[in-house]
């Protein structure tokens, strides 16, 4: 199973300024210096191995939007952040944006953050596609259709030329779609939002994001250990440090980087995917919060492991960033 991330932003898109691509450039030539950059290999090995990801790289500007492969079938999504538009613009780059093809989308919640990128969706506008999208809250196609409504936009939802449907079900039903086993799980947030997780041959990736883990989280049966269980990869909202979460923003909706450990470690997740990145923080800061949690993981291998069995997790933690592709 192979996902894409297009957009790992929680809350706004945050995109850069001159002056921050002022700072990588410079702090990328500091580091060069002395170095024998005389070809391209030499150039491209020093960026990926020598220059921390926040100076070579970024983990991106757009709001929540990811995709699940599902190789010469239906495009598999999860929410309409930002991201999507890219989605859609990497269809029309490789010629495909005409082709009428099938989109199932998965919305965790209706927050603006995750609807703000469908306005922009190309493969919206071309007749003969079909959009499906699933959804739990009933005010879905509402929200959908006011974002477009104008005086806020200038195409109206019902111009668009794919056919467009709304499948809301009632909270908890599965879905078996594209040989895909889809489950879900009701999360704390406000207005409440819904993780999915996805089966296919084996594999399991799950998306929990805009989802608060209070002191509840520590109980031997709390149902987030089995929603998570085993997973492949879990991608989990931790916009918050553990601080954030506990004090000033307790209460907002989001969870910490210590609690995605605490549940990935309890609930045997291999890789755990850091998500919805708090739109303040730059590049750097998230190298660092990064850091922070593996190091924060060591420890709680160190003093909780034994507990946990002879196989300790999560094996990997990551920053998840816009244009990032996992095989799990
Ligand atoms: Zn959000
Ligand atoms: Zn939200």
């Amino acid at each position: 199973m192979k996902v894409h991330f297009w957009g790992t932003q929680g809350s706004l898109p945050a995109p850069f300024t001159a002056s921050i691509i002022r700072e990588k450039v410079f702090r990328a030539l500091e580091a060069a210096q002395g170095k024998q950059l005389d070809s391209a290999d030499a150039i491209n090995q020093f960026i990926d191995e020598e220059l921390p990801f926040s100076v070579g790289g970024t983990y991106g500007s757009n709001t929540a939007c990811i995709q699940v492969d599902n190789p010469g079938g239906a495009y598999m999504l999860c929410d309409c952040g930002s991201g999507l538009r890219d989605f859609g613009l990497s269809l029309v780059r490789a010629g495909l944006a005409k082709t009428p093809a099938t989109f199932h989308i998965f919305m965790s919640h209706l927050h603006w953050d995750h609807l703000q990128g469908f306005p922009f969706f190309v493969p919206a506008f071309v007749k003969g596609n079909k959009i499906i999208i699933h959804t739990y809250h009933e005010q879905t196609e509402a929200c959908f259709r006011e974002q477009m409504r104008p005086p806020v936009f200038p195409v109206p939802f019902d111009a668009l030329g794919a056919d467009i449907e709304f499948d809301v079900q009632e909270p908890g039903t599965p879905y078996n779609i594209e040989g895909f086993e889809i489950t879900s799980i009701e999360q704390n947030h406000p207005g409440i939002s819904y993780g999915y997780r996805f089966s296919k041959g084996g594999k399991v990736a799950v998306y929990s994001t805009d989802s608060e883990h209070k002191h509840d989280a520590y109980e031997e049966n709390y149902p987030f250990l089995d929603f998570f269980r085993d997973a492949d990869l879990l991608i989990f909202d931790a916009q918050y440090t553990m601080a954030d979460a506990t004090f000033t923003k307790a209460n907002w909706g989001h969870s910490s980087n210590v609690m995605g450990v605490e549940l990935a470690a309890r609930a045997g997740v291999k890789t755990l995917a850091i998500f919805h990145h708090e739109p303040t923080s730059s590049d750097q800061a998230l190298d660092e919060f990064l850091f922070n949690t593996r190091m924060y993981c060591n420890i709680y291998h160190q003093e909780a492991g034994k507990k946990l069995g002879p196989e300790l997790y999560p094996k990997k933690i990551i920053l998840a960033y816009d244009g990032l592709d996992i095989e799990v």
